[in-house]
């Protein structure tokens, strides 16, 4: 009777780990978090589908609607902190009230979302979410591998 023994392996994993923090730092800067060069973003909020400079494909982003609900969070933080805080401080007429806080939330609002944006794709490229991990399932283990065999039972390592 042949016995034939079949050895799993993982691939050989590559170098590839992301710095999570540097990344969050490079797309809020609206730059590749990959390179540090290339633009993140071909137009306000449009993603570009690949880095210019260093080719790191960006169509698996999946940022949706978590930016706008950072930066909501953010400006009614500040707006709603400063409206509280001036109307106990000062004195101020209600007109002011009825023309600051409005502009300052359209102004921060706009102001924000880009960079909110491209820390968000930046997170999903370094925790290697969705598409940009280079395994299937969007998943950062490999899939075992059959490398070897020598007998008719198939095993798997022990965990
Ligand atoms: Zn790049």
């Amino acid at each position: 009777m042949d016995h034939k023994t079949v050895i799993w392996q993982q691939p050989k994993a590559e170098s590839d780990d992301r710095d999570l923090v540097q990344a969050l730092w490079r797309g809020s800067k609206l730059h590749c978090p990959q390179c540090d060069k290339g633009k993140l973003f071909t137009s306000y909020l449009k993603v570009t589908p690949t880095c210019s400079e260093c080719g790191t494909d960006y169509t698996p982003q999946r940022s949706d609607d978590l930016p706008a609900y950072l930066v909501l969070f953010i400006v009614g933080h500040i707006v709603v902190g400063g409206m509280m805080s001036a109307e106990m401080h000062y004195d101020w007429p209600v007109l002011w009230h009825m023309v600051i806080w409005p502009v300052l939330c359209v102004v921060l609002t706009l102001a924000l979302l880009p960079p909110v944006k491209g820390a968000v794709v930046a997170m999903q490229w370094a925790l290697k979410m969705h598409g940009f991990s280079k395994y299937p399932d969007g998943d950062d283990q490999p899939v075992l591998r059959p490398v070897e065999t020598h007998n008719d039972a198939l095993t798997r390592p022990s965990l």
